[in-house]
């Protein structure tokens, strides 16, 4: 062991050894004071099983764990313990003790349930092979025959077809090919979705065919067969609710039959299968309860779960990667070992393997978390990989001419002349972020972040008419006709203020409109043009496009964005600045990944004099009180939203959802909102029609909107000052805080009514209850982050990446 080594092994051993050292002092006068000591050594030499590389250490770390769970004094344990934990850490041999300990039947943990590694491996590239250090202890119990690694036949590599593993005939490679997994490294990266104790079960009559199991019963019969020349075995045992057949197709030595004598009780590990309609195990693990003592504990048995493929039994499937693992070790591991090593990582073969084949050691709630090293390791290599790709594409564009802008005025003074209002802080925090990103010879790539209303098109027409007054011109665009028009309406009643010349362009002018815009953008007279994806067809020809401004990027895809940016580049001669603007806020430590090839800013602060949306939660049974608020407002002049969950999507076309909804909406036409002008929308309309109903809602042809969640990222219409919020539970609190931004637009007071189900339980309601407390979009992002983990953010971000 090398210096550096040892020194890293001390301090891997540290939080197991510390402990033990205090205990034992003076003749072990703190074993009996320090609480819960027991345990601390357990999640201490529990963790360590994960985080150890070396193969042998981390066996002889399971025994320790095991000596720890055993029965025994707690004296007697942490001496034990004691003494092995620093023959590790002096690189000595296993103690006697523990050697026997380990030996006593139950196997050591970890390396002898694995697969073994190939050993022609070229160690080269400074990894070891995983099994390349034994456990300490001769394994004499063989691993049952179907556990049992095949002879991996020399031309089997990771990129092997998986119809050529051993095991897998065209029938399973069909299986398996249709399910996604091709190769052998398909094969071996198709990890278990969880995993389940198999511990002591309590009678046969529980046992489940093709899974692993221990049972104890009695021993009724048995008999010795020569079978095509070799020998083999059976014993029948019983227990009150039925036999189990146990066969062995070897010898078991001389005295198996005084050994396996009748009567006697018996504990037996194994995989149950059916053979000949009975239920039997073959090469089960087995103790002679009478003989050997009864068992310490029961036994656990991590037995991993995966994902099914219809047709292949489980057992099938773990017969088959056993076939496989071995080559876990070929994987290509692409963290760089000193990273590794720093995060203390297992490595990659090593993860895998102990993912198939978690040791029995391992805490079963840390793997059903995801919380174990070797999960950790796959994990933060998804991030790594995705964080690459990012700082690559960053550096990337970095590496890219941009046009270094210099600004007669700063964007603060041009703000002065578009607006009536003073800036927020942030915003003027924003514009100088941006200033400074546009006069670098780099182009800009910045992402604006705020919540509705914050003024984010306040800064992005600031930023434009700095660019106009430059000589250059900027592009806006938005995904929906509805949310250009709303930009068009912004920019038309601002800009040319400043004498600046601004013109639209979406899907929906007359070509000769067209023709016209399209001849402005060419000669530079149209300086600022706002626009649909209209903006990037292939005839449209900028004179200098300096800045483009993206709305709601997620909505683009990156080609679309790509696209700008070459026409960018075709009329100045360099990539032109982005803008990108986004009122879905990510929480601060999501951003990085969900958008790192971008620079953040941040709008975090409303302009004065808001009156906030009141946010209020309502049972089921009050239902007719929210509804009467709706009535109300409407007598008022107002208009609301009524908005429903998504339903279970039952079937592909989405029916479902339009018939629930629709029916949903018929109710209230005919009850609650009985003789008001209902507008349905949902997400199985075309564009044309969805646009159609929104227009007719903004010039006030509707008065209460029934829809999905389409609304969310929607217009403005400042009249609308009520939105009701139903099942509010199902929705998750950045929803429906983007929800709740679609009212307090105007100038009248808005409420959010949040009705939730009378089933819901406190949870949801507590839930729920910070959309009462906050209006800030981060606050809630950080706590729907906490809640839901980030899958929804990323699930719904990356058709934006
Ligand atoms: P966002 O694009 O973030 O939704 P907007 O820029 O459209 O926000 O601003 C929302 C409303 O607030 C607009 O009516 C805008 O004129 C107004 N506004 C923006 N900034 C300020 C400010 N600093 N002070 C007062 N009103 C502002
Ligand atoms: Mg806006």
């Amino acid at each position: 062991m090398s210096n550096e080594k040892a020194t890293e092994l001390e301090t891997l051993l540290a939080p197991l050894r510390n402990p033990l050292t205090f205990a034992a002092r003076n003749d072990f006068e703190n074993v009996e004071r320090i609480k819960d000591l027991e345990k601390t050594l357990l999640a201490a030499a529990r963790r360590l099983v994960g985080v150890v590389r070396d193969g042998g250490v981390r066996a002889r770390l399971g025994s320790i764990v095991e000596v720890l769970e055993g029965k025994g004094g707690r004296k007697e344990k942490v001496r034990r313990v004691l003494e092995e934990v620093e023959a590790i850490a002096e690189g000595r041999e296993p103690i006697a003790d523990s050697r026997r300990l380990i030996a006593d039947g139950r196997g050591p943990i970890a390396e002898s349930r694995l697969p073994k590694a190939d050993d022609r491996r070229p160690i080269a590239d400074g990894r070891k092979p995983i099994a390349d250090s034994r456990p300490p202890i001769a394994d004499d119990r063989a691993p049952p025959a179907e556990r049992r690694v095949s002879k991996k036949p020399e031309s089997l590599s990771l990129k092997s077809e998986v119809q050529y593993v051993k095991g897998i005939g065209p029938g399973i490679a069909k299986l398996l090919n249709d399910k996604g997994i091709a190769t052998v490294e398909d094969l071996i990266r198709f990890l278990p979705r969880r995993y389940e104790d198999r511990s002591l079960r309590g009678s046969i009559r529980d046992l489940t065919p093709g899974e692993g199991a221990t049972i104890q019963g009695t021993i009724l019969a048995k008999s010795a067969k020569n079978f095509r020349g070799r020998r083999s075995l059976e014993v029948a045992i019983g227990d009150d609710t039925g036999t189990l057949r146990l066969t062995w197709f070897r010898s078991l030595g001389a005295d198996w039959a005084e050994r396996f004598a009748k009567g006697k009780r018996v504990q037996v590990s194994g995989v149950v299968k059916v053979f000949r309609g009975q239920l039997q195990m073959a090469h089960p693990e087995t103790r002679i309860l009478d003989d050997d003592g009864p068992a310490p504990e029961a036994p656990t048995e991590l037995v991993p779960i995966y994902s099914e493929i219809e047709g292949l039994r489980p057992q099938q499937l773990r017969r088959v990667l056993d076939n496989v693992l071995p080559l876990a070790s070929h994987l290509d591991d692409c963290i760089p070992t000193a990273i590794a090593e720093r995060h203390h990582l297992p490595d990659l073969g090593t993860s895998v393997q102990l993912l198939h084949r978690p040791p029995r050691a391992t805490d079963l709630q840390a793997l059903l978390d995801m919380a174990t090293p070797w999960h950790k390791r796959l994990i933060y290599e998804e991030l790594f990989l995705l964080q690459l790709v990012v700082l690559q594409r960053k550096a990337k564009a970095a590496a890219e001419a941009g046009r270094a802008v210099s600004f007669g005025a700063s964007l603060a003074d041009e703000a002065v002349k578009l607006f009536p209002f003073a800036l927020t802080k942030a915003q003027s925090r924003v514009l100088r972020d941006i200033e400074h990103d546009m006069g670098k010879a780099v182009p800009m790539h910045r992402l604006l972040q705020g919540d509705v209303g914050s003024g984010k098109t306040a800064v992005a027409m600031s930023a434009a008419a700095a660019i106009a007054h430059a000589g250059m011109q900027v592009a806006i665009m938005a995904p929906t006709e509805l949310l250009a028009e709303q930009h068009a309406r912004t920019a038309l009643a601002s800009l040319p203020k400043a004498g600046i010349r601004v013109d639209v362009l979406t899907g929906s002018v007359t070509a000769a409109e067209r023709r016209r815009i399209l001849g402005g953008l060419a000669s530079g007279n149209i300086q600022v043009v706002v626009g649909t994806h209209a903006l990037i067809q292939a005839d449209v020809r900028f004179h200098k496009l300096a800045l483009g401004i993206i709305d709601e990027q997620h909505r683009f895809g990156v080609l679309q964005r790509a696209r700008l940016l070459e026409q960018g580049r075709e009329s100045l001669g360099a990539t032109p600045h982005v803008l990108v603007m986004t009122a879905t806020p990510i929480p601060r430590t999501l951003a990085l990944t969900v958008y790192g090839d971008l620079d953040v800013s941040i709008i975090d602060e409303l302009p004065p004099g808001r009156t906030p949306v009141k946010t209020v939660l309502y049972r089921e049974k009050q239902r007719d009180q929210v509804y009467r608020r709706v009535r109300h407002a409407v007598e008022q002049g107002r208009q609301a939203y009524v908005v429903f969950p998504l339903v279970e999507e039952s079937d592909k076309e989405g029916m479902a959802e339009i018939r629930a909804v629709t029916s949903e909406a018929e109710d209230l036409a005919n009850g609650a909102l009985h003789g008001l002008r209902i507008g349905l929308l949902h997400g199985r309309l075309d564009a044309a029609a969805k646009e159609q109903v929104m227009r007719a809602f903004l010039n006030k042809q509707i008065d209460v909107l029934v829809a999905t969640t389409v609304v969310e990222v929607g217009i403005d219409v400042p009249n609308a000052t009520v939105m009701v919020i139903e099942h509010a539970e199902r929705f998750g609190l950045s929803q429906l805080h983007q929800l709740r931004g679609r009212v307090g637009r105007g100038a009248h007071a808005s409420e959010c009514l949040l009705l939730t189900s009378g089933t819901s339980s406190d949870d949801a309601w507590r839930r729920l209850g910070v959309m009462e407390e906050t209006a800030d979009g981060f606050k809630i992002a950080e706590a729907d982050l906490e809640i839901r983990g980030p899958g929804d953010f990323i699930g719904t971000r990356q058709s934006g990446l």
